[in-house]
């Protein structure tokens, strides 16, 4: 079978964008409401004369255990069952409390484990993204999903682990 990949986040960090900007189609769900994804959706990827899984997340409903765990959760189920799992954050935010919880959850991951400081849109708010390191998850990859900046570089690194 072909290696998953599955990327996770809070709300609107970018993860659909950056899915569709992997796939190099609009497919993913995008929505500047939180929420939107209903499931994890899997798509059929191919970069670098190799096929994989990309695995979108999301969806989370505000329920009973509130935003944080339930992130965290799907973190925890992404580590269970994908071969490599991308933690994405919202660079122009910087580590919000979601995001050292998740970032709690996958430092204990077996698995590779790489991440992206998302909405990196120019180079100005590239010295930001240093701060990211405080996650415990290694190099942060600067991207912009939306604009496709360095997101040849991150999948370099992605395929790198698969
Ligand atoms: P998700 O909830 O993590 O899947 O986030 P989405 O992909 O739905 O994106 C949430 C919002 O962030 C949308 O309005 C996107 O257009 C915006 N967004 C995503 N990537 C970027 C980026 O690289 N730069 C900027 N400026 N906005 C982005
Ligand atoms: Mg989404």
């Amino acid at each position: 079978a072909q290696p998953v990949l599955a990327v996770v986040g809070r709300p609107n960090v970018g993860k659909s964008t950056l899915v569709n900007r992997i796939l190099g189609r609009r497919e993913a769900v995008v929505q500047d409401v939180p929420g939107v994804t209903r499931d994890r959706v899997a798509y059929d990827a191919f970069w670098a004369g190799r096929r994989f899984t990309l695995v979108d997340t999301g969806g989370w409903e505000p329920d009973a255990t509130g935003l944080q765990a339930s992130v965290a959760a799907q973190a925890e189920m992404a580590m269970q069952t994908a071969d490599a799992v991308l933690l994405v954050v919202d660079a122009t935010v910087g580590a919000t409390a979601t995001d050292e919880a998740v970032a709690r959850v996958l430092r204990r991951s077996k698995k590779p484990v790489l991440l992206a400081a998302n909405k990196v849109d120019d180079d100005r708010l590239l010295a930001d993204t240093a701060s990211l390191w405080s996650l415990g998850l290694g190099e942060p990859h600067p991207v912009s999903a939306l604009h496709g900046r360095s997101s040849g570089d991150l999948l370099d690194s992605v395929m790198a682990a698969l």
